[in-house]
C-alpha cells in the first residue's frame, strides 16, 4: 500500500526560551504595530504588565478578564474595545482562554495576534477558533486567527499549579494522540506527534514533582508547542468533539475534560494502527492504558463528574455527538459514546480488549 496524505501548515514565528519575554518589544516592533490591545487572564496580569513595560507605550487598551470557551458577549465586548482604540495588533498573555478571545477578535477584524501562552493548551499554534453562544460551542478554522508570532517563555509557567499543569498536559497529549487516527496524516505530522508524546510523557511527572523545575517546564512547554503544531495540521476527531460538546453545553473545564476522557476515547479507537506508535512513545504496552497510568501518576483529573454534569446527562451528550459524528477509525454511535462517558465518569483503568462498545 502506498501513502496518501495532505500536509498543510501555516507559518508562525516561534521564539522559545527562558527570558524570551524580554524580546516581546522587539517582536511587536518588527511587525510595525503601534496600537496594541493587550488581552490577559486574571492569573497572567503580572506577566501582561511585564510585557506592557517592554512595549514602550504601544499598549492602548487592556482586557484583563477571560472566560473559558469564549462566550459570544466577551468576543463582542473585546471587538468593540479593539475598534475604540484603533488597535493594529492583539497581544494575548495567558492560557487558551486568553488566546481564544484574541482569536475571536481576529476573526472579525483581521488583526494579527502575538501570543504569549502560559499553559499547555496549544491554541497559539492553530488556525482553530471557538465561540460559545446559547450553550453551544462552535469551532472553525481560519488562517487569519493563527498568531503570527508566539513567544514561549517557560518562566511564565512555574506558577501554574501542579494539578492544573497535569490537566493542561493531558490536553496537549490529546492533540498528539488524536493525530494517530486523523485522516490523511502526513509523515511529518506523525513524526512530530511521536516526539511530542515522548517529550510530555517524560516532562509532566517532573513538572508536578517540582513545579519550579525550569528544565522540566521548558521540556513541557516544548511538548505543548509540538502538540499545538500537530493540532493545527490535522483534523479533530471524537475526543475533541466530545470536549467541545461538554464544554459548550455544560461549561465543563476544558483541560480537566480532556484529562477525564482521553484514556477512554483512546480505548474506544483501539483498532487504529498508529496507536501502537503512541504506546511506544509513552513507553507502554498499550496506548489507552499508558495514558491512564500517566494520568494517575501525575494526579491529573480522573473523572468527568462536575457540578452540572453526571450520569443523567449521558444520553443527551451521546445524542448530540452521534448526530454529527466525526471521522475516525470506528463508527460513532450513541451506544459507544455512552460507554465512553460512563467510563470517564468512573475513572477506572480502561478496558482494552474486545470488539464491543466498552472502551
Ligand atoms: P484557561 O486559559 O482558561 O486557564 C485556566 C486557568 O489557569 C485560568 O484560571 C487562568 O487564569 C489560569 N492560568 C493560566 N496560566 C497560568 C499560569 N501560568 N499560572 C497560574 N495560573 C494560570 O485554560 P486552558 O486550558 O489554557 O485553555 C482552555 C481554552 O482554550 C478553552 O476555551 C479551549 O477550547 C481553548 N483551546 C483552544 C484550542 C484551539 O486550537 N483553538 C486549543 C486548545 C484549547
Amino acid at each position: 500500500m502506498t501513502d496518501r496524505f495532505v500536509h498543510e501548515q501555516g507559518a508562525s514565528r516561534v521564539v522559545f526560551g527562558v527570558g524570551a519575554l524580554d524580546g516581546a518589544g522587539d517582536e511587536v516592533a518588527r511587525l510595525g504595530a503601534r496600537r496594541v490591545l493587550l488581552i490577559s487572564d486574571r492569573h497572567s496580569a503580572a506577566h501582561a504588565e511585564a510585557v506592557a513595560g517592554r512595549l514602550g507605550g504601544r499598549v492602548r487598551g487592556r482586557i484583563t478578564r477571560t472566560a473559558t470557551h469564549v462566550p459570544g458577549e466577551s468576543a463582542d465586548a473585546a471587538s468593540r474595545e479593539a475598534a475604540a482604540h484603533g488597535a493594529d495588533l492583539l497581544l494575548c498573555v495567558g492560557g487558551g482562554s486568553a488566546t481564544g478571545l484574541a482569536k475571536a477578535v481576529a476573526l472579525r477584524t483581521g488583526l494579527r495576534i502575538v501570543a504569549v501562552p502560559t499553559t499547555y493548551a496549544g491554541s497559539e499554534m492553530t488556525p482553530i477558533w471557538g465561540l460559545t453562544r446559547d450553550g453551544r460551542k462552535e469551532t472553525g478554522r481560519d488562517p487569519a486567527v493563527r498568531p503570527v508570532t508566539v513567544i514561549y517563555d517557560p518562566a511564565l509557567t512555574t506558577r501554574l499549579p501542579g494539578r492544573l499543569s497535569a490537566a493542561s498536559g493531558m490536553n496537549a497529549l490529546a492533540h498528539l494522540v488524536e493525530a494517530a487516527y486523523a485522516p490523511r496524516l502526513s509523515p511529518l505530522t506523525a513524526a512530530v506527534a511521536d516526539q511530542g508524546i515522548r517529550v510530555l510523557a517524560k516532562a509532566l511527572p517532573r513538572v508536578v514533582t517540582d513545579p519550579e523545575d525550569m528544565a522540566a517546564r521548558s521540556d513541557a512547554l516544548q511538548g505543548a508547542w509540538l502538540a499545538g503544531w500537530v493540532l493545527g495540521t490535522t483534523a479533530m476527531g471524537l475526543h475533541h468533539k466530545l470536549c467541545h460538546v461538554l464544554g459548550g453545553s455544560y461549561g465543563l473545564p476544558h483541560a480537566a475534560t480532556h484529562s477525564a476522557l482521553l484514556p477512554y476515547v483512546t480505548a474506544f479507537n483501539r483498532r487504529a494502527p498508529r496507536l501502537g506508535r503512541v504506546a511506544e512513545a509513552l513507553g507502554a504496552a498499550d496506548a489507552a492504558t499508558g495514558l491512564w497510568e500517566l494520568r494517575t501518576s501525575i494526579g491529573a483529573p480522573a473523572s468527568l463528574a462536575q457540578p452540572g454534569f453526571g450520569t443523567a446527562d449521558i444520553d443527551r451528550v451521546a445524542g448530540l455527538v452521534a448526530a454529527e459524528p466525526p471521522a475516525g477509525p470506528r463508527p460513532v454511535e450513541p451506544a459507544g459514546v455512552r460507554a465512553i462517558l460512563r467510563a470517564a465518569l468512573d475513572g477506572a483503568r480502561p478496558v482494552t480488549t474486545g470488539d464491543g462498545d466498552a472502551p
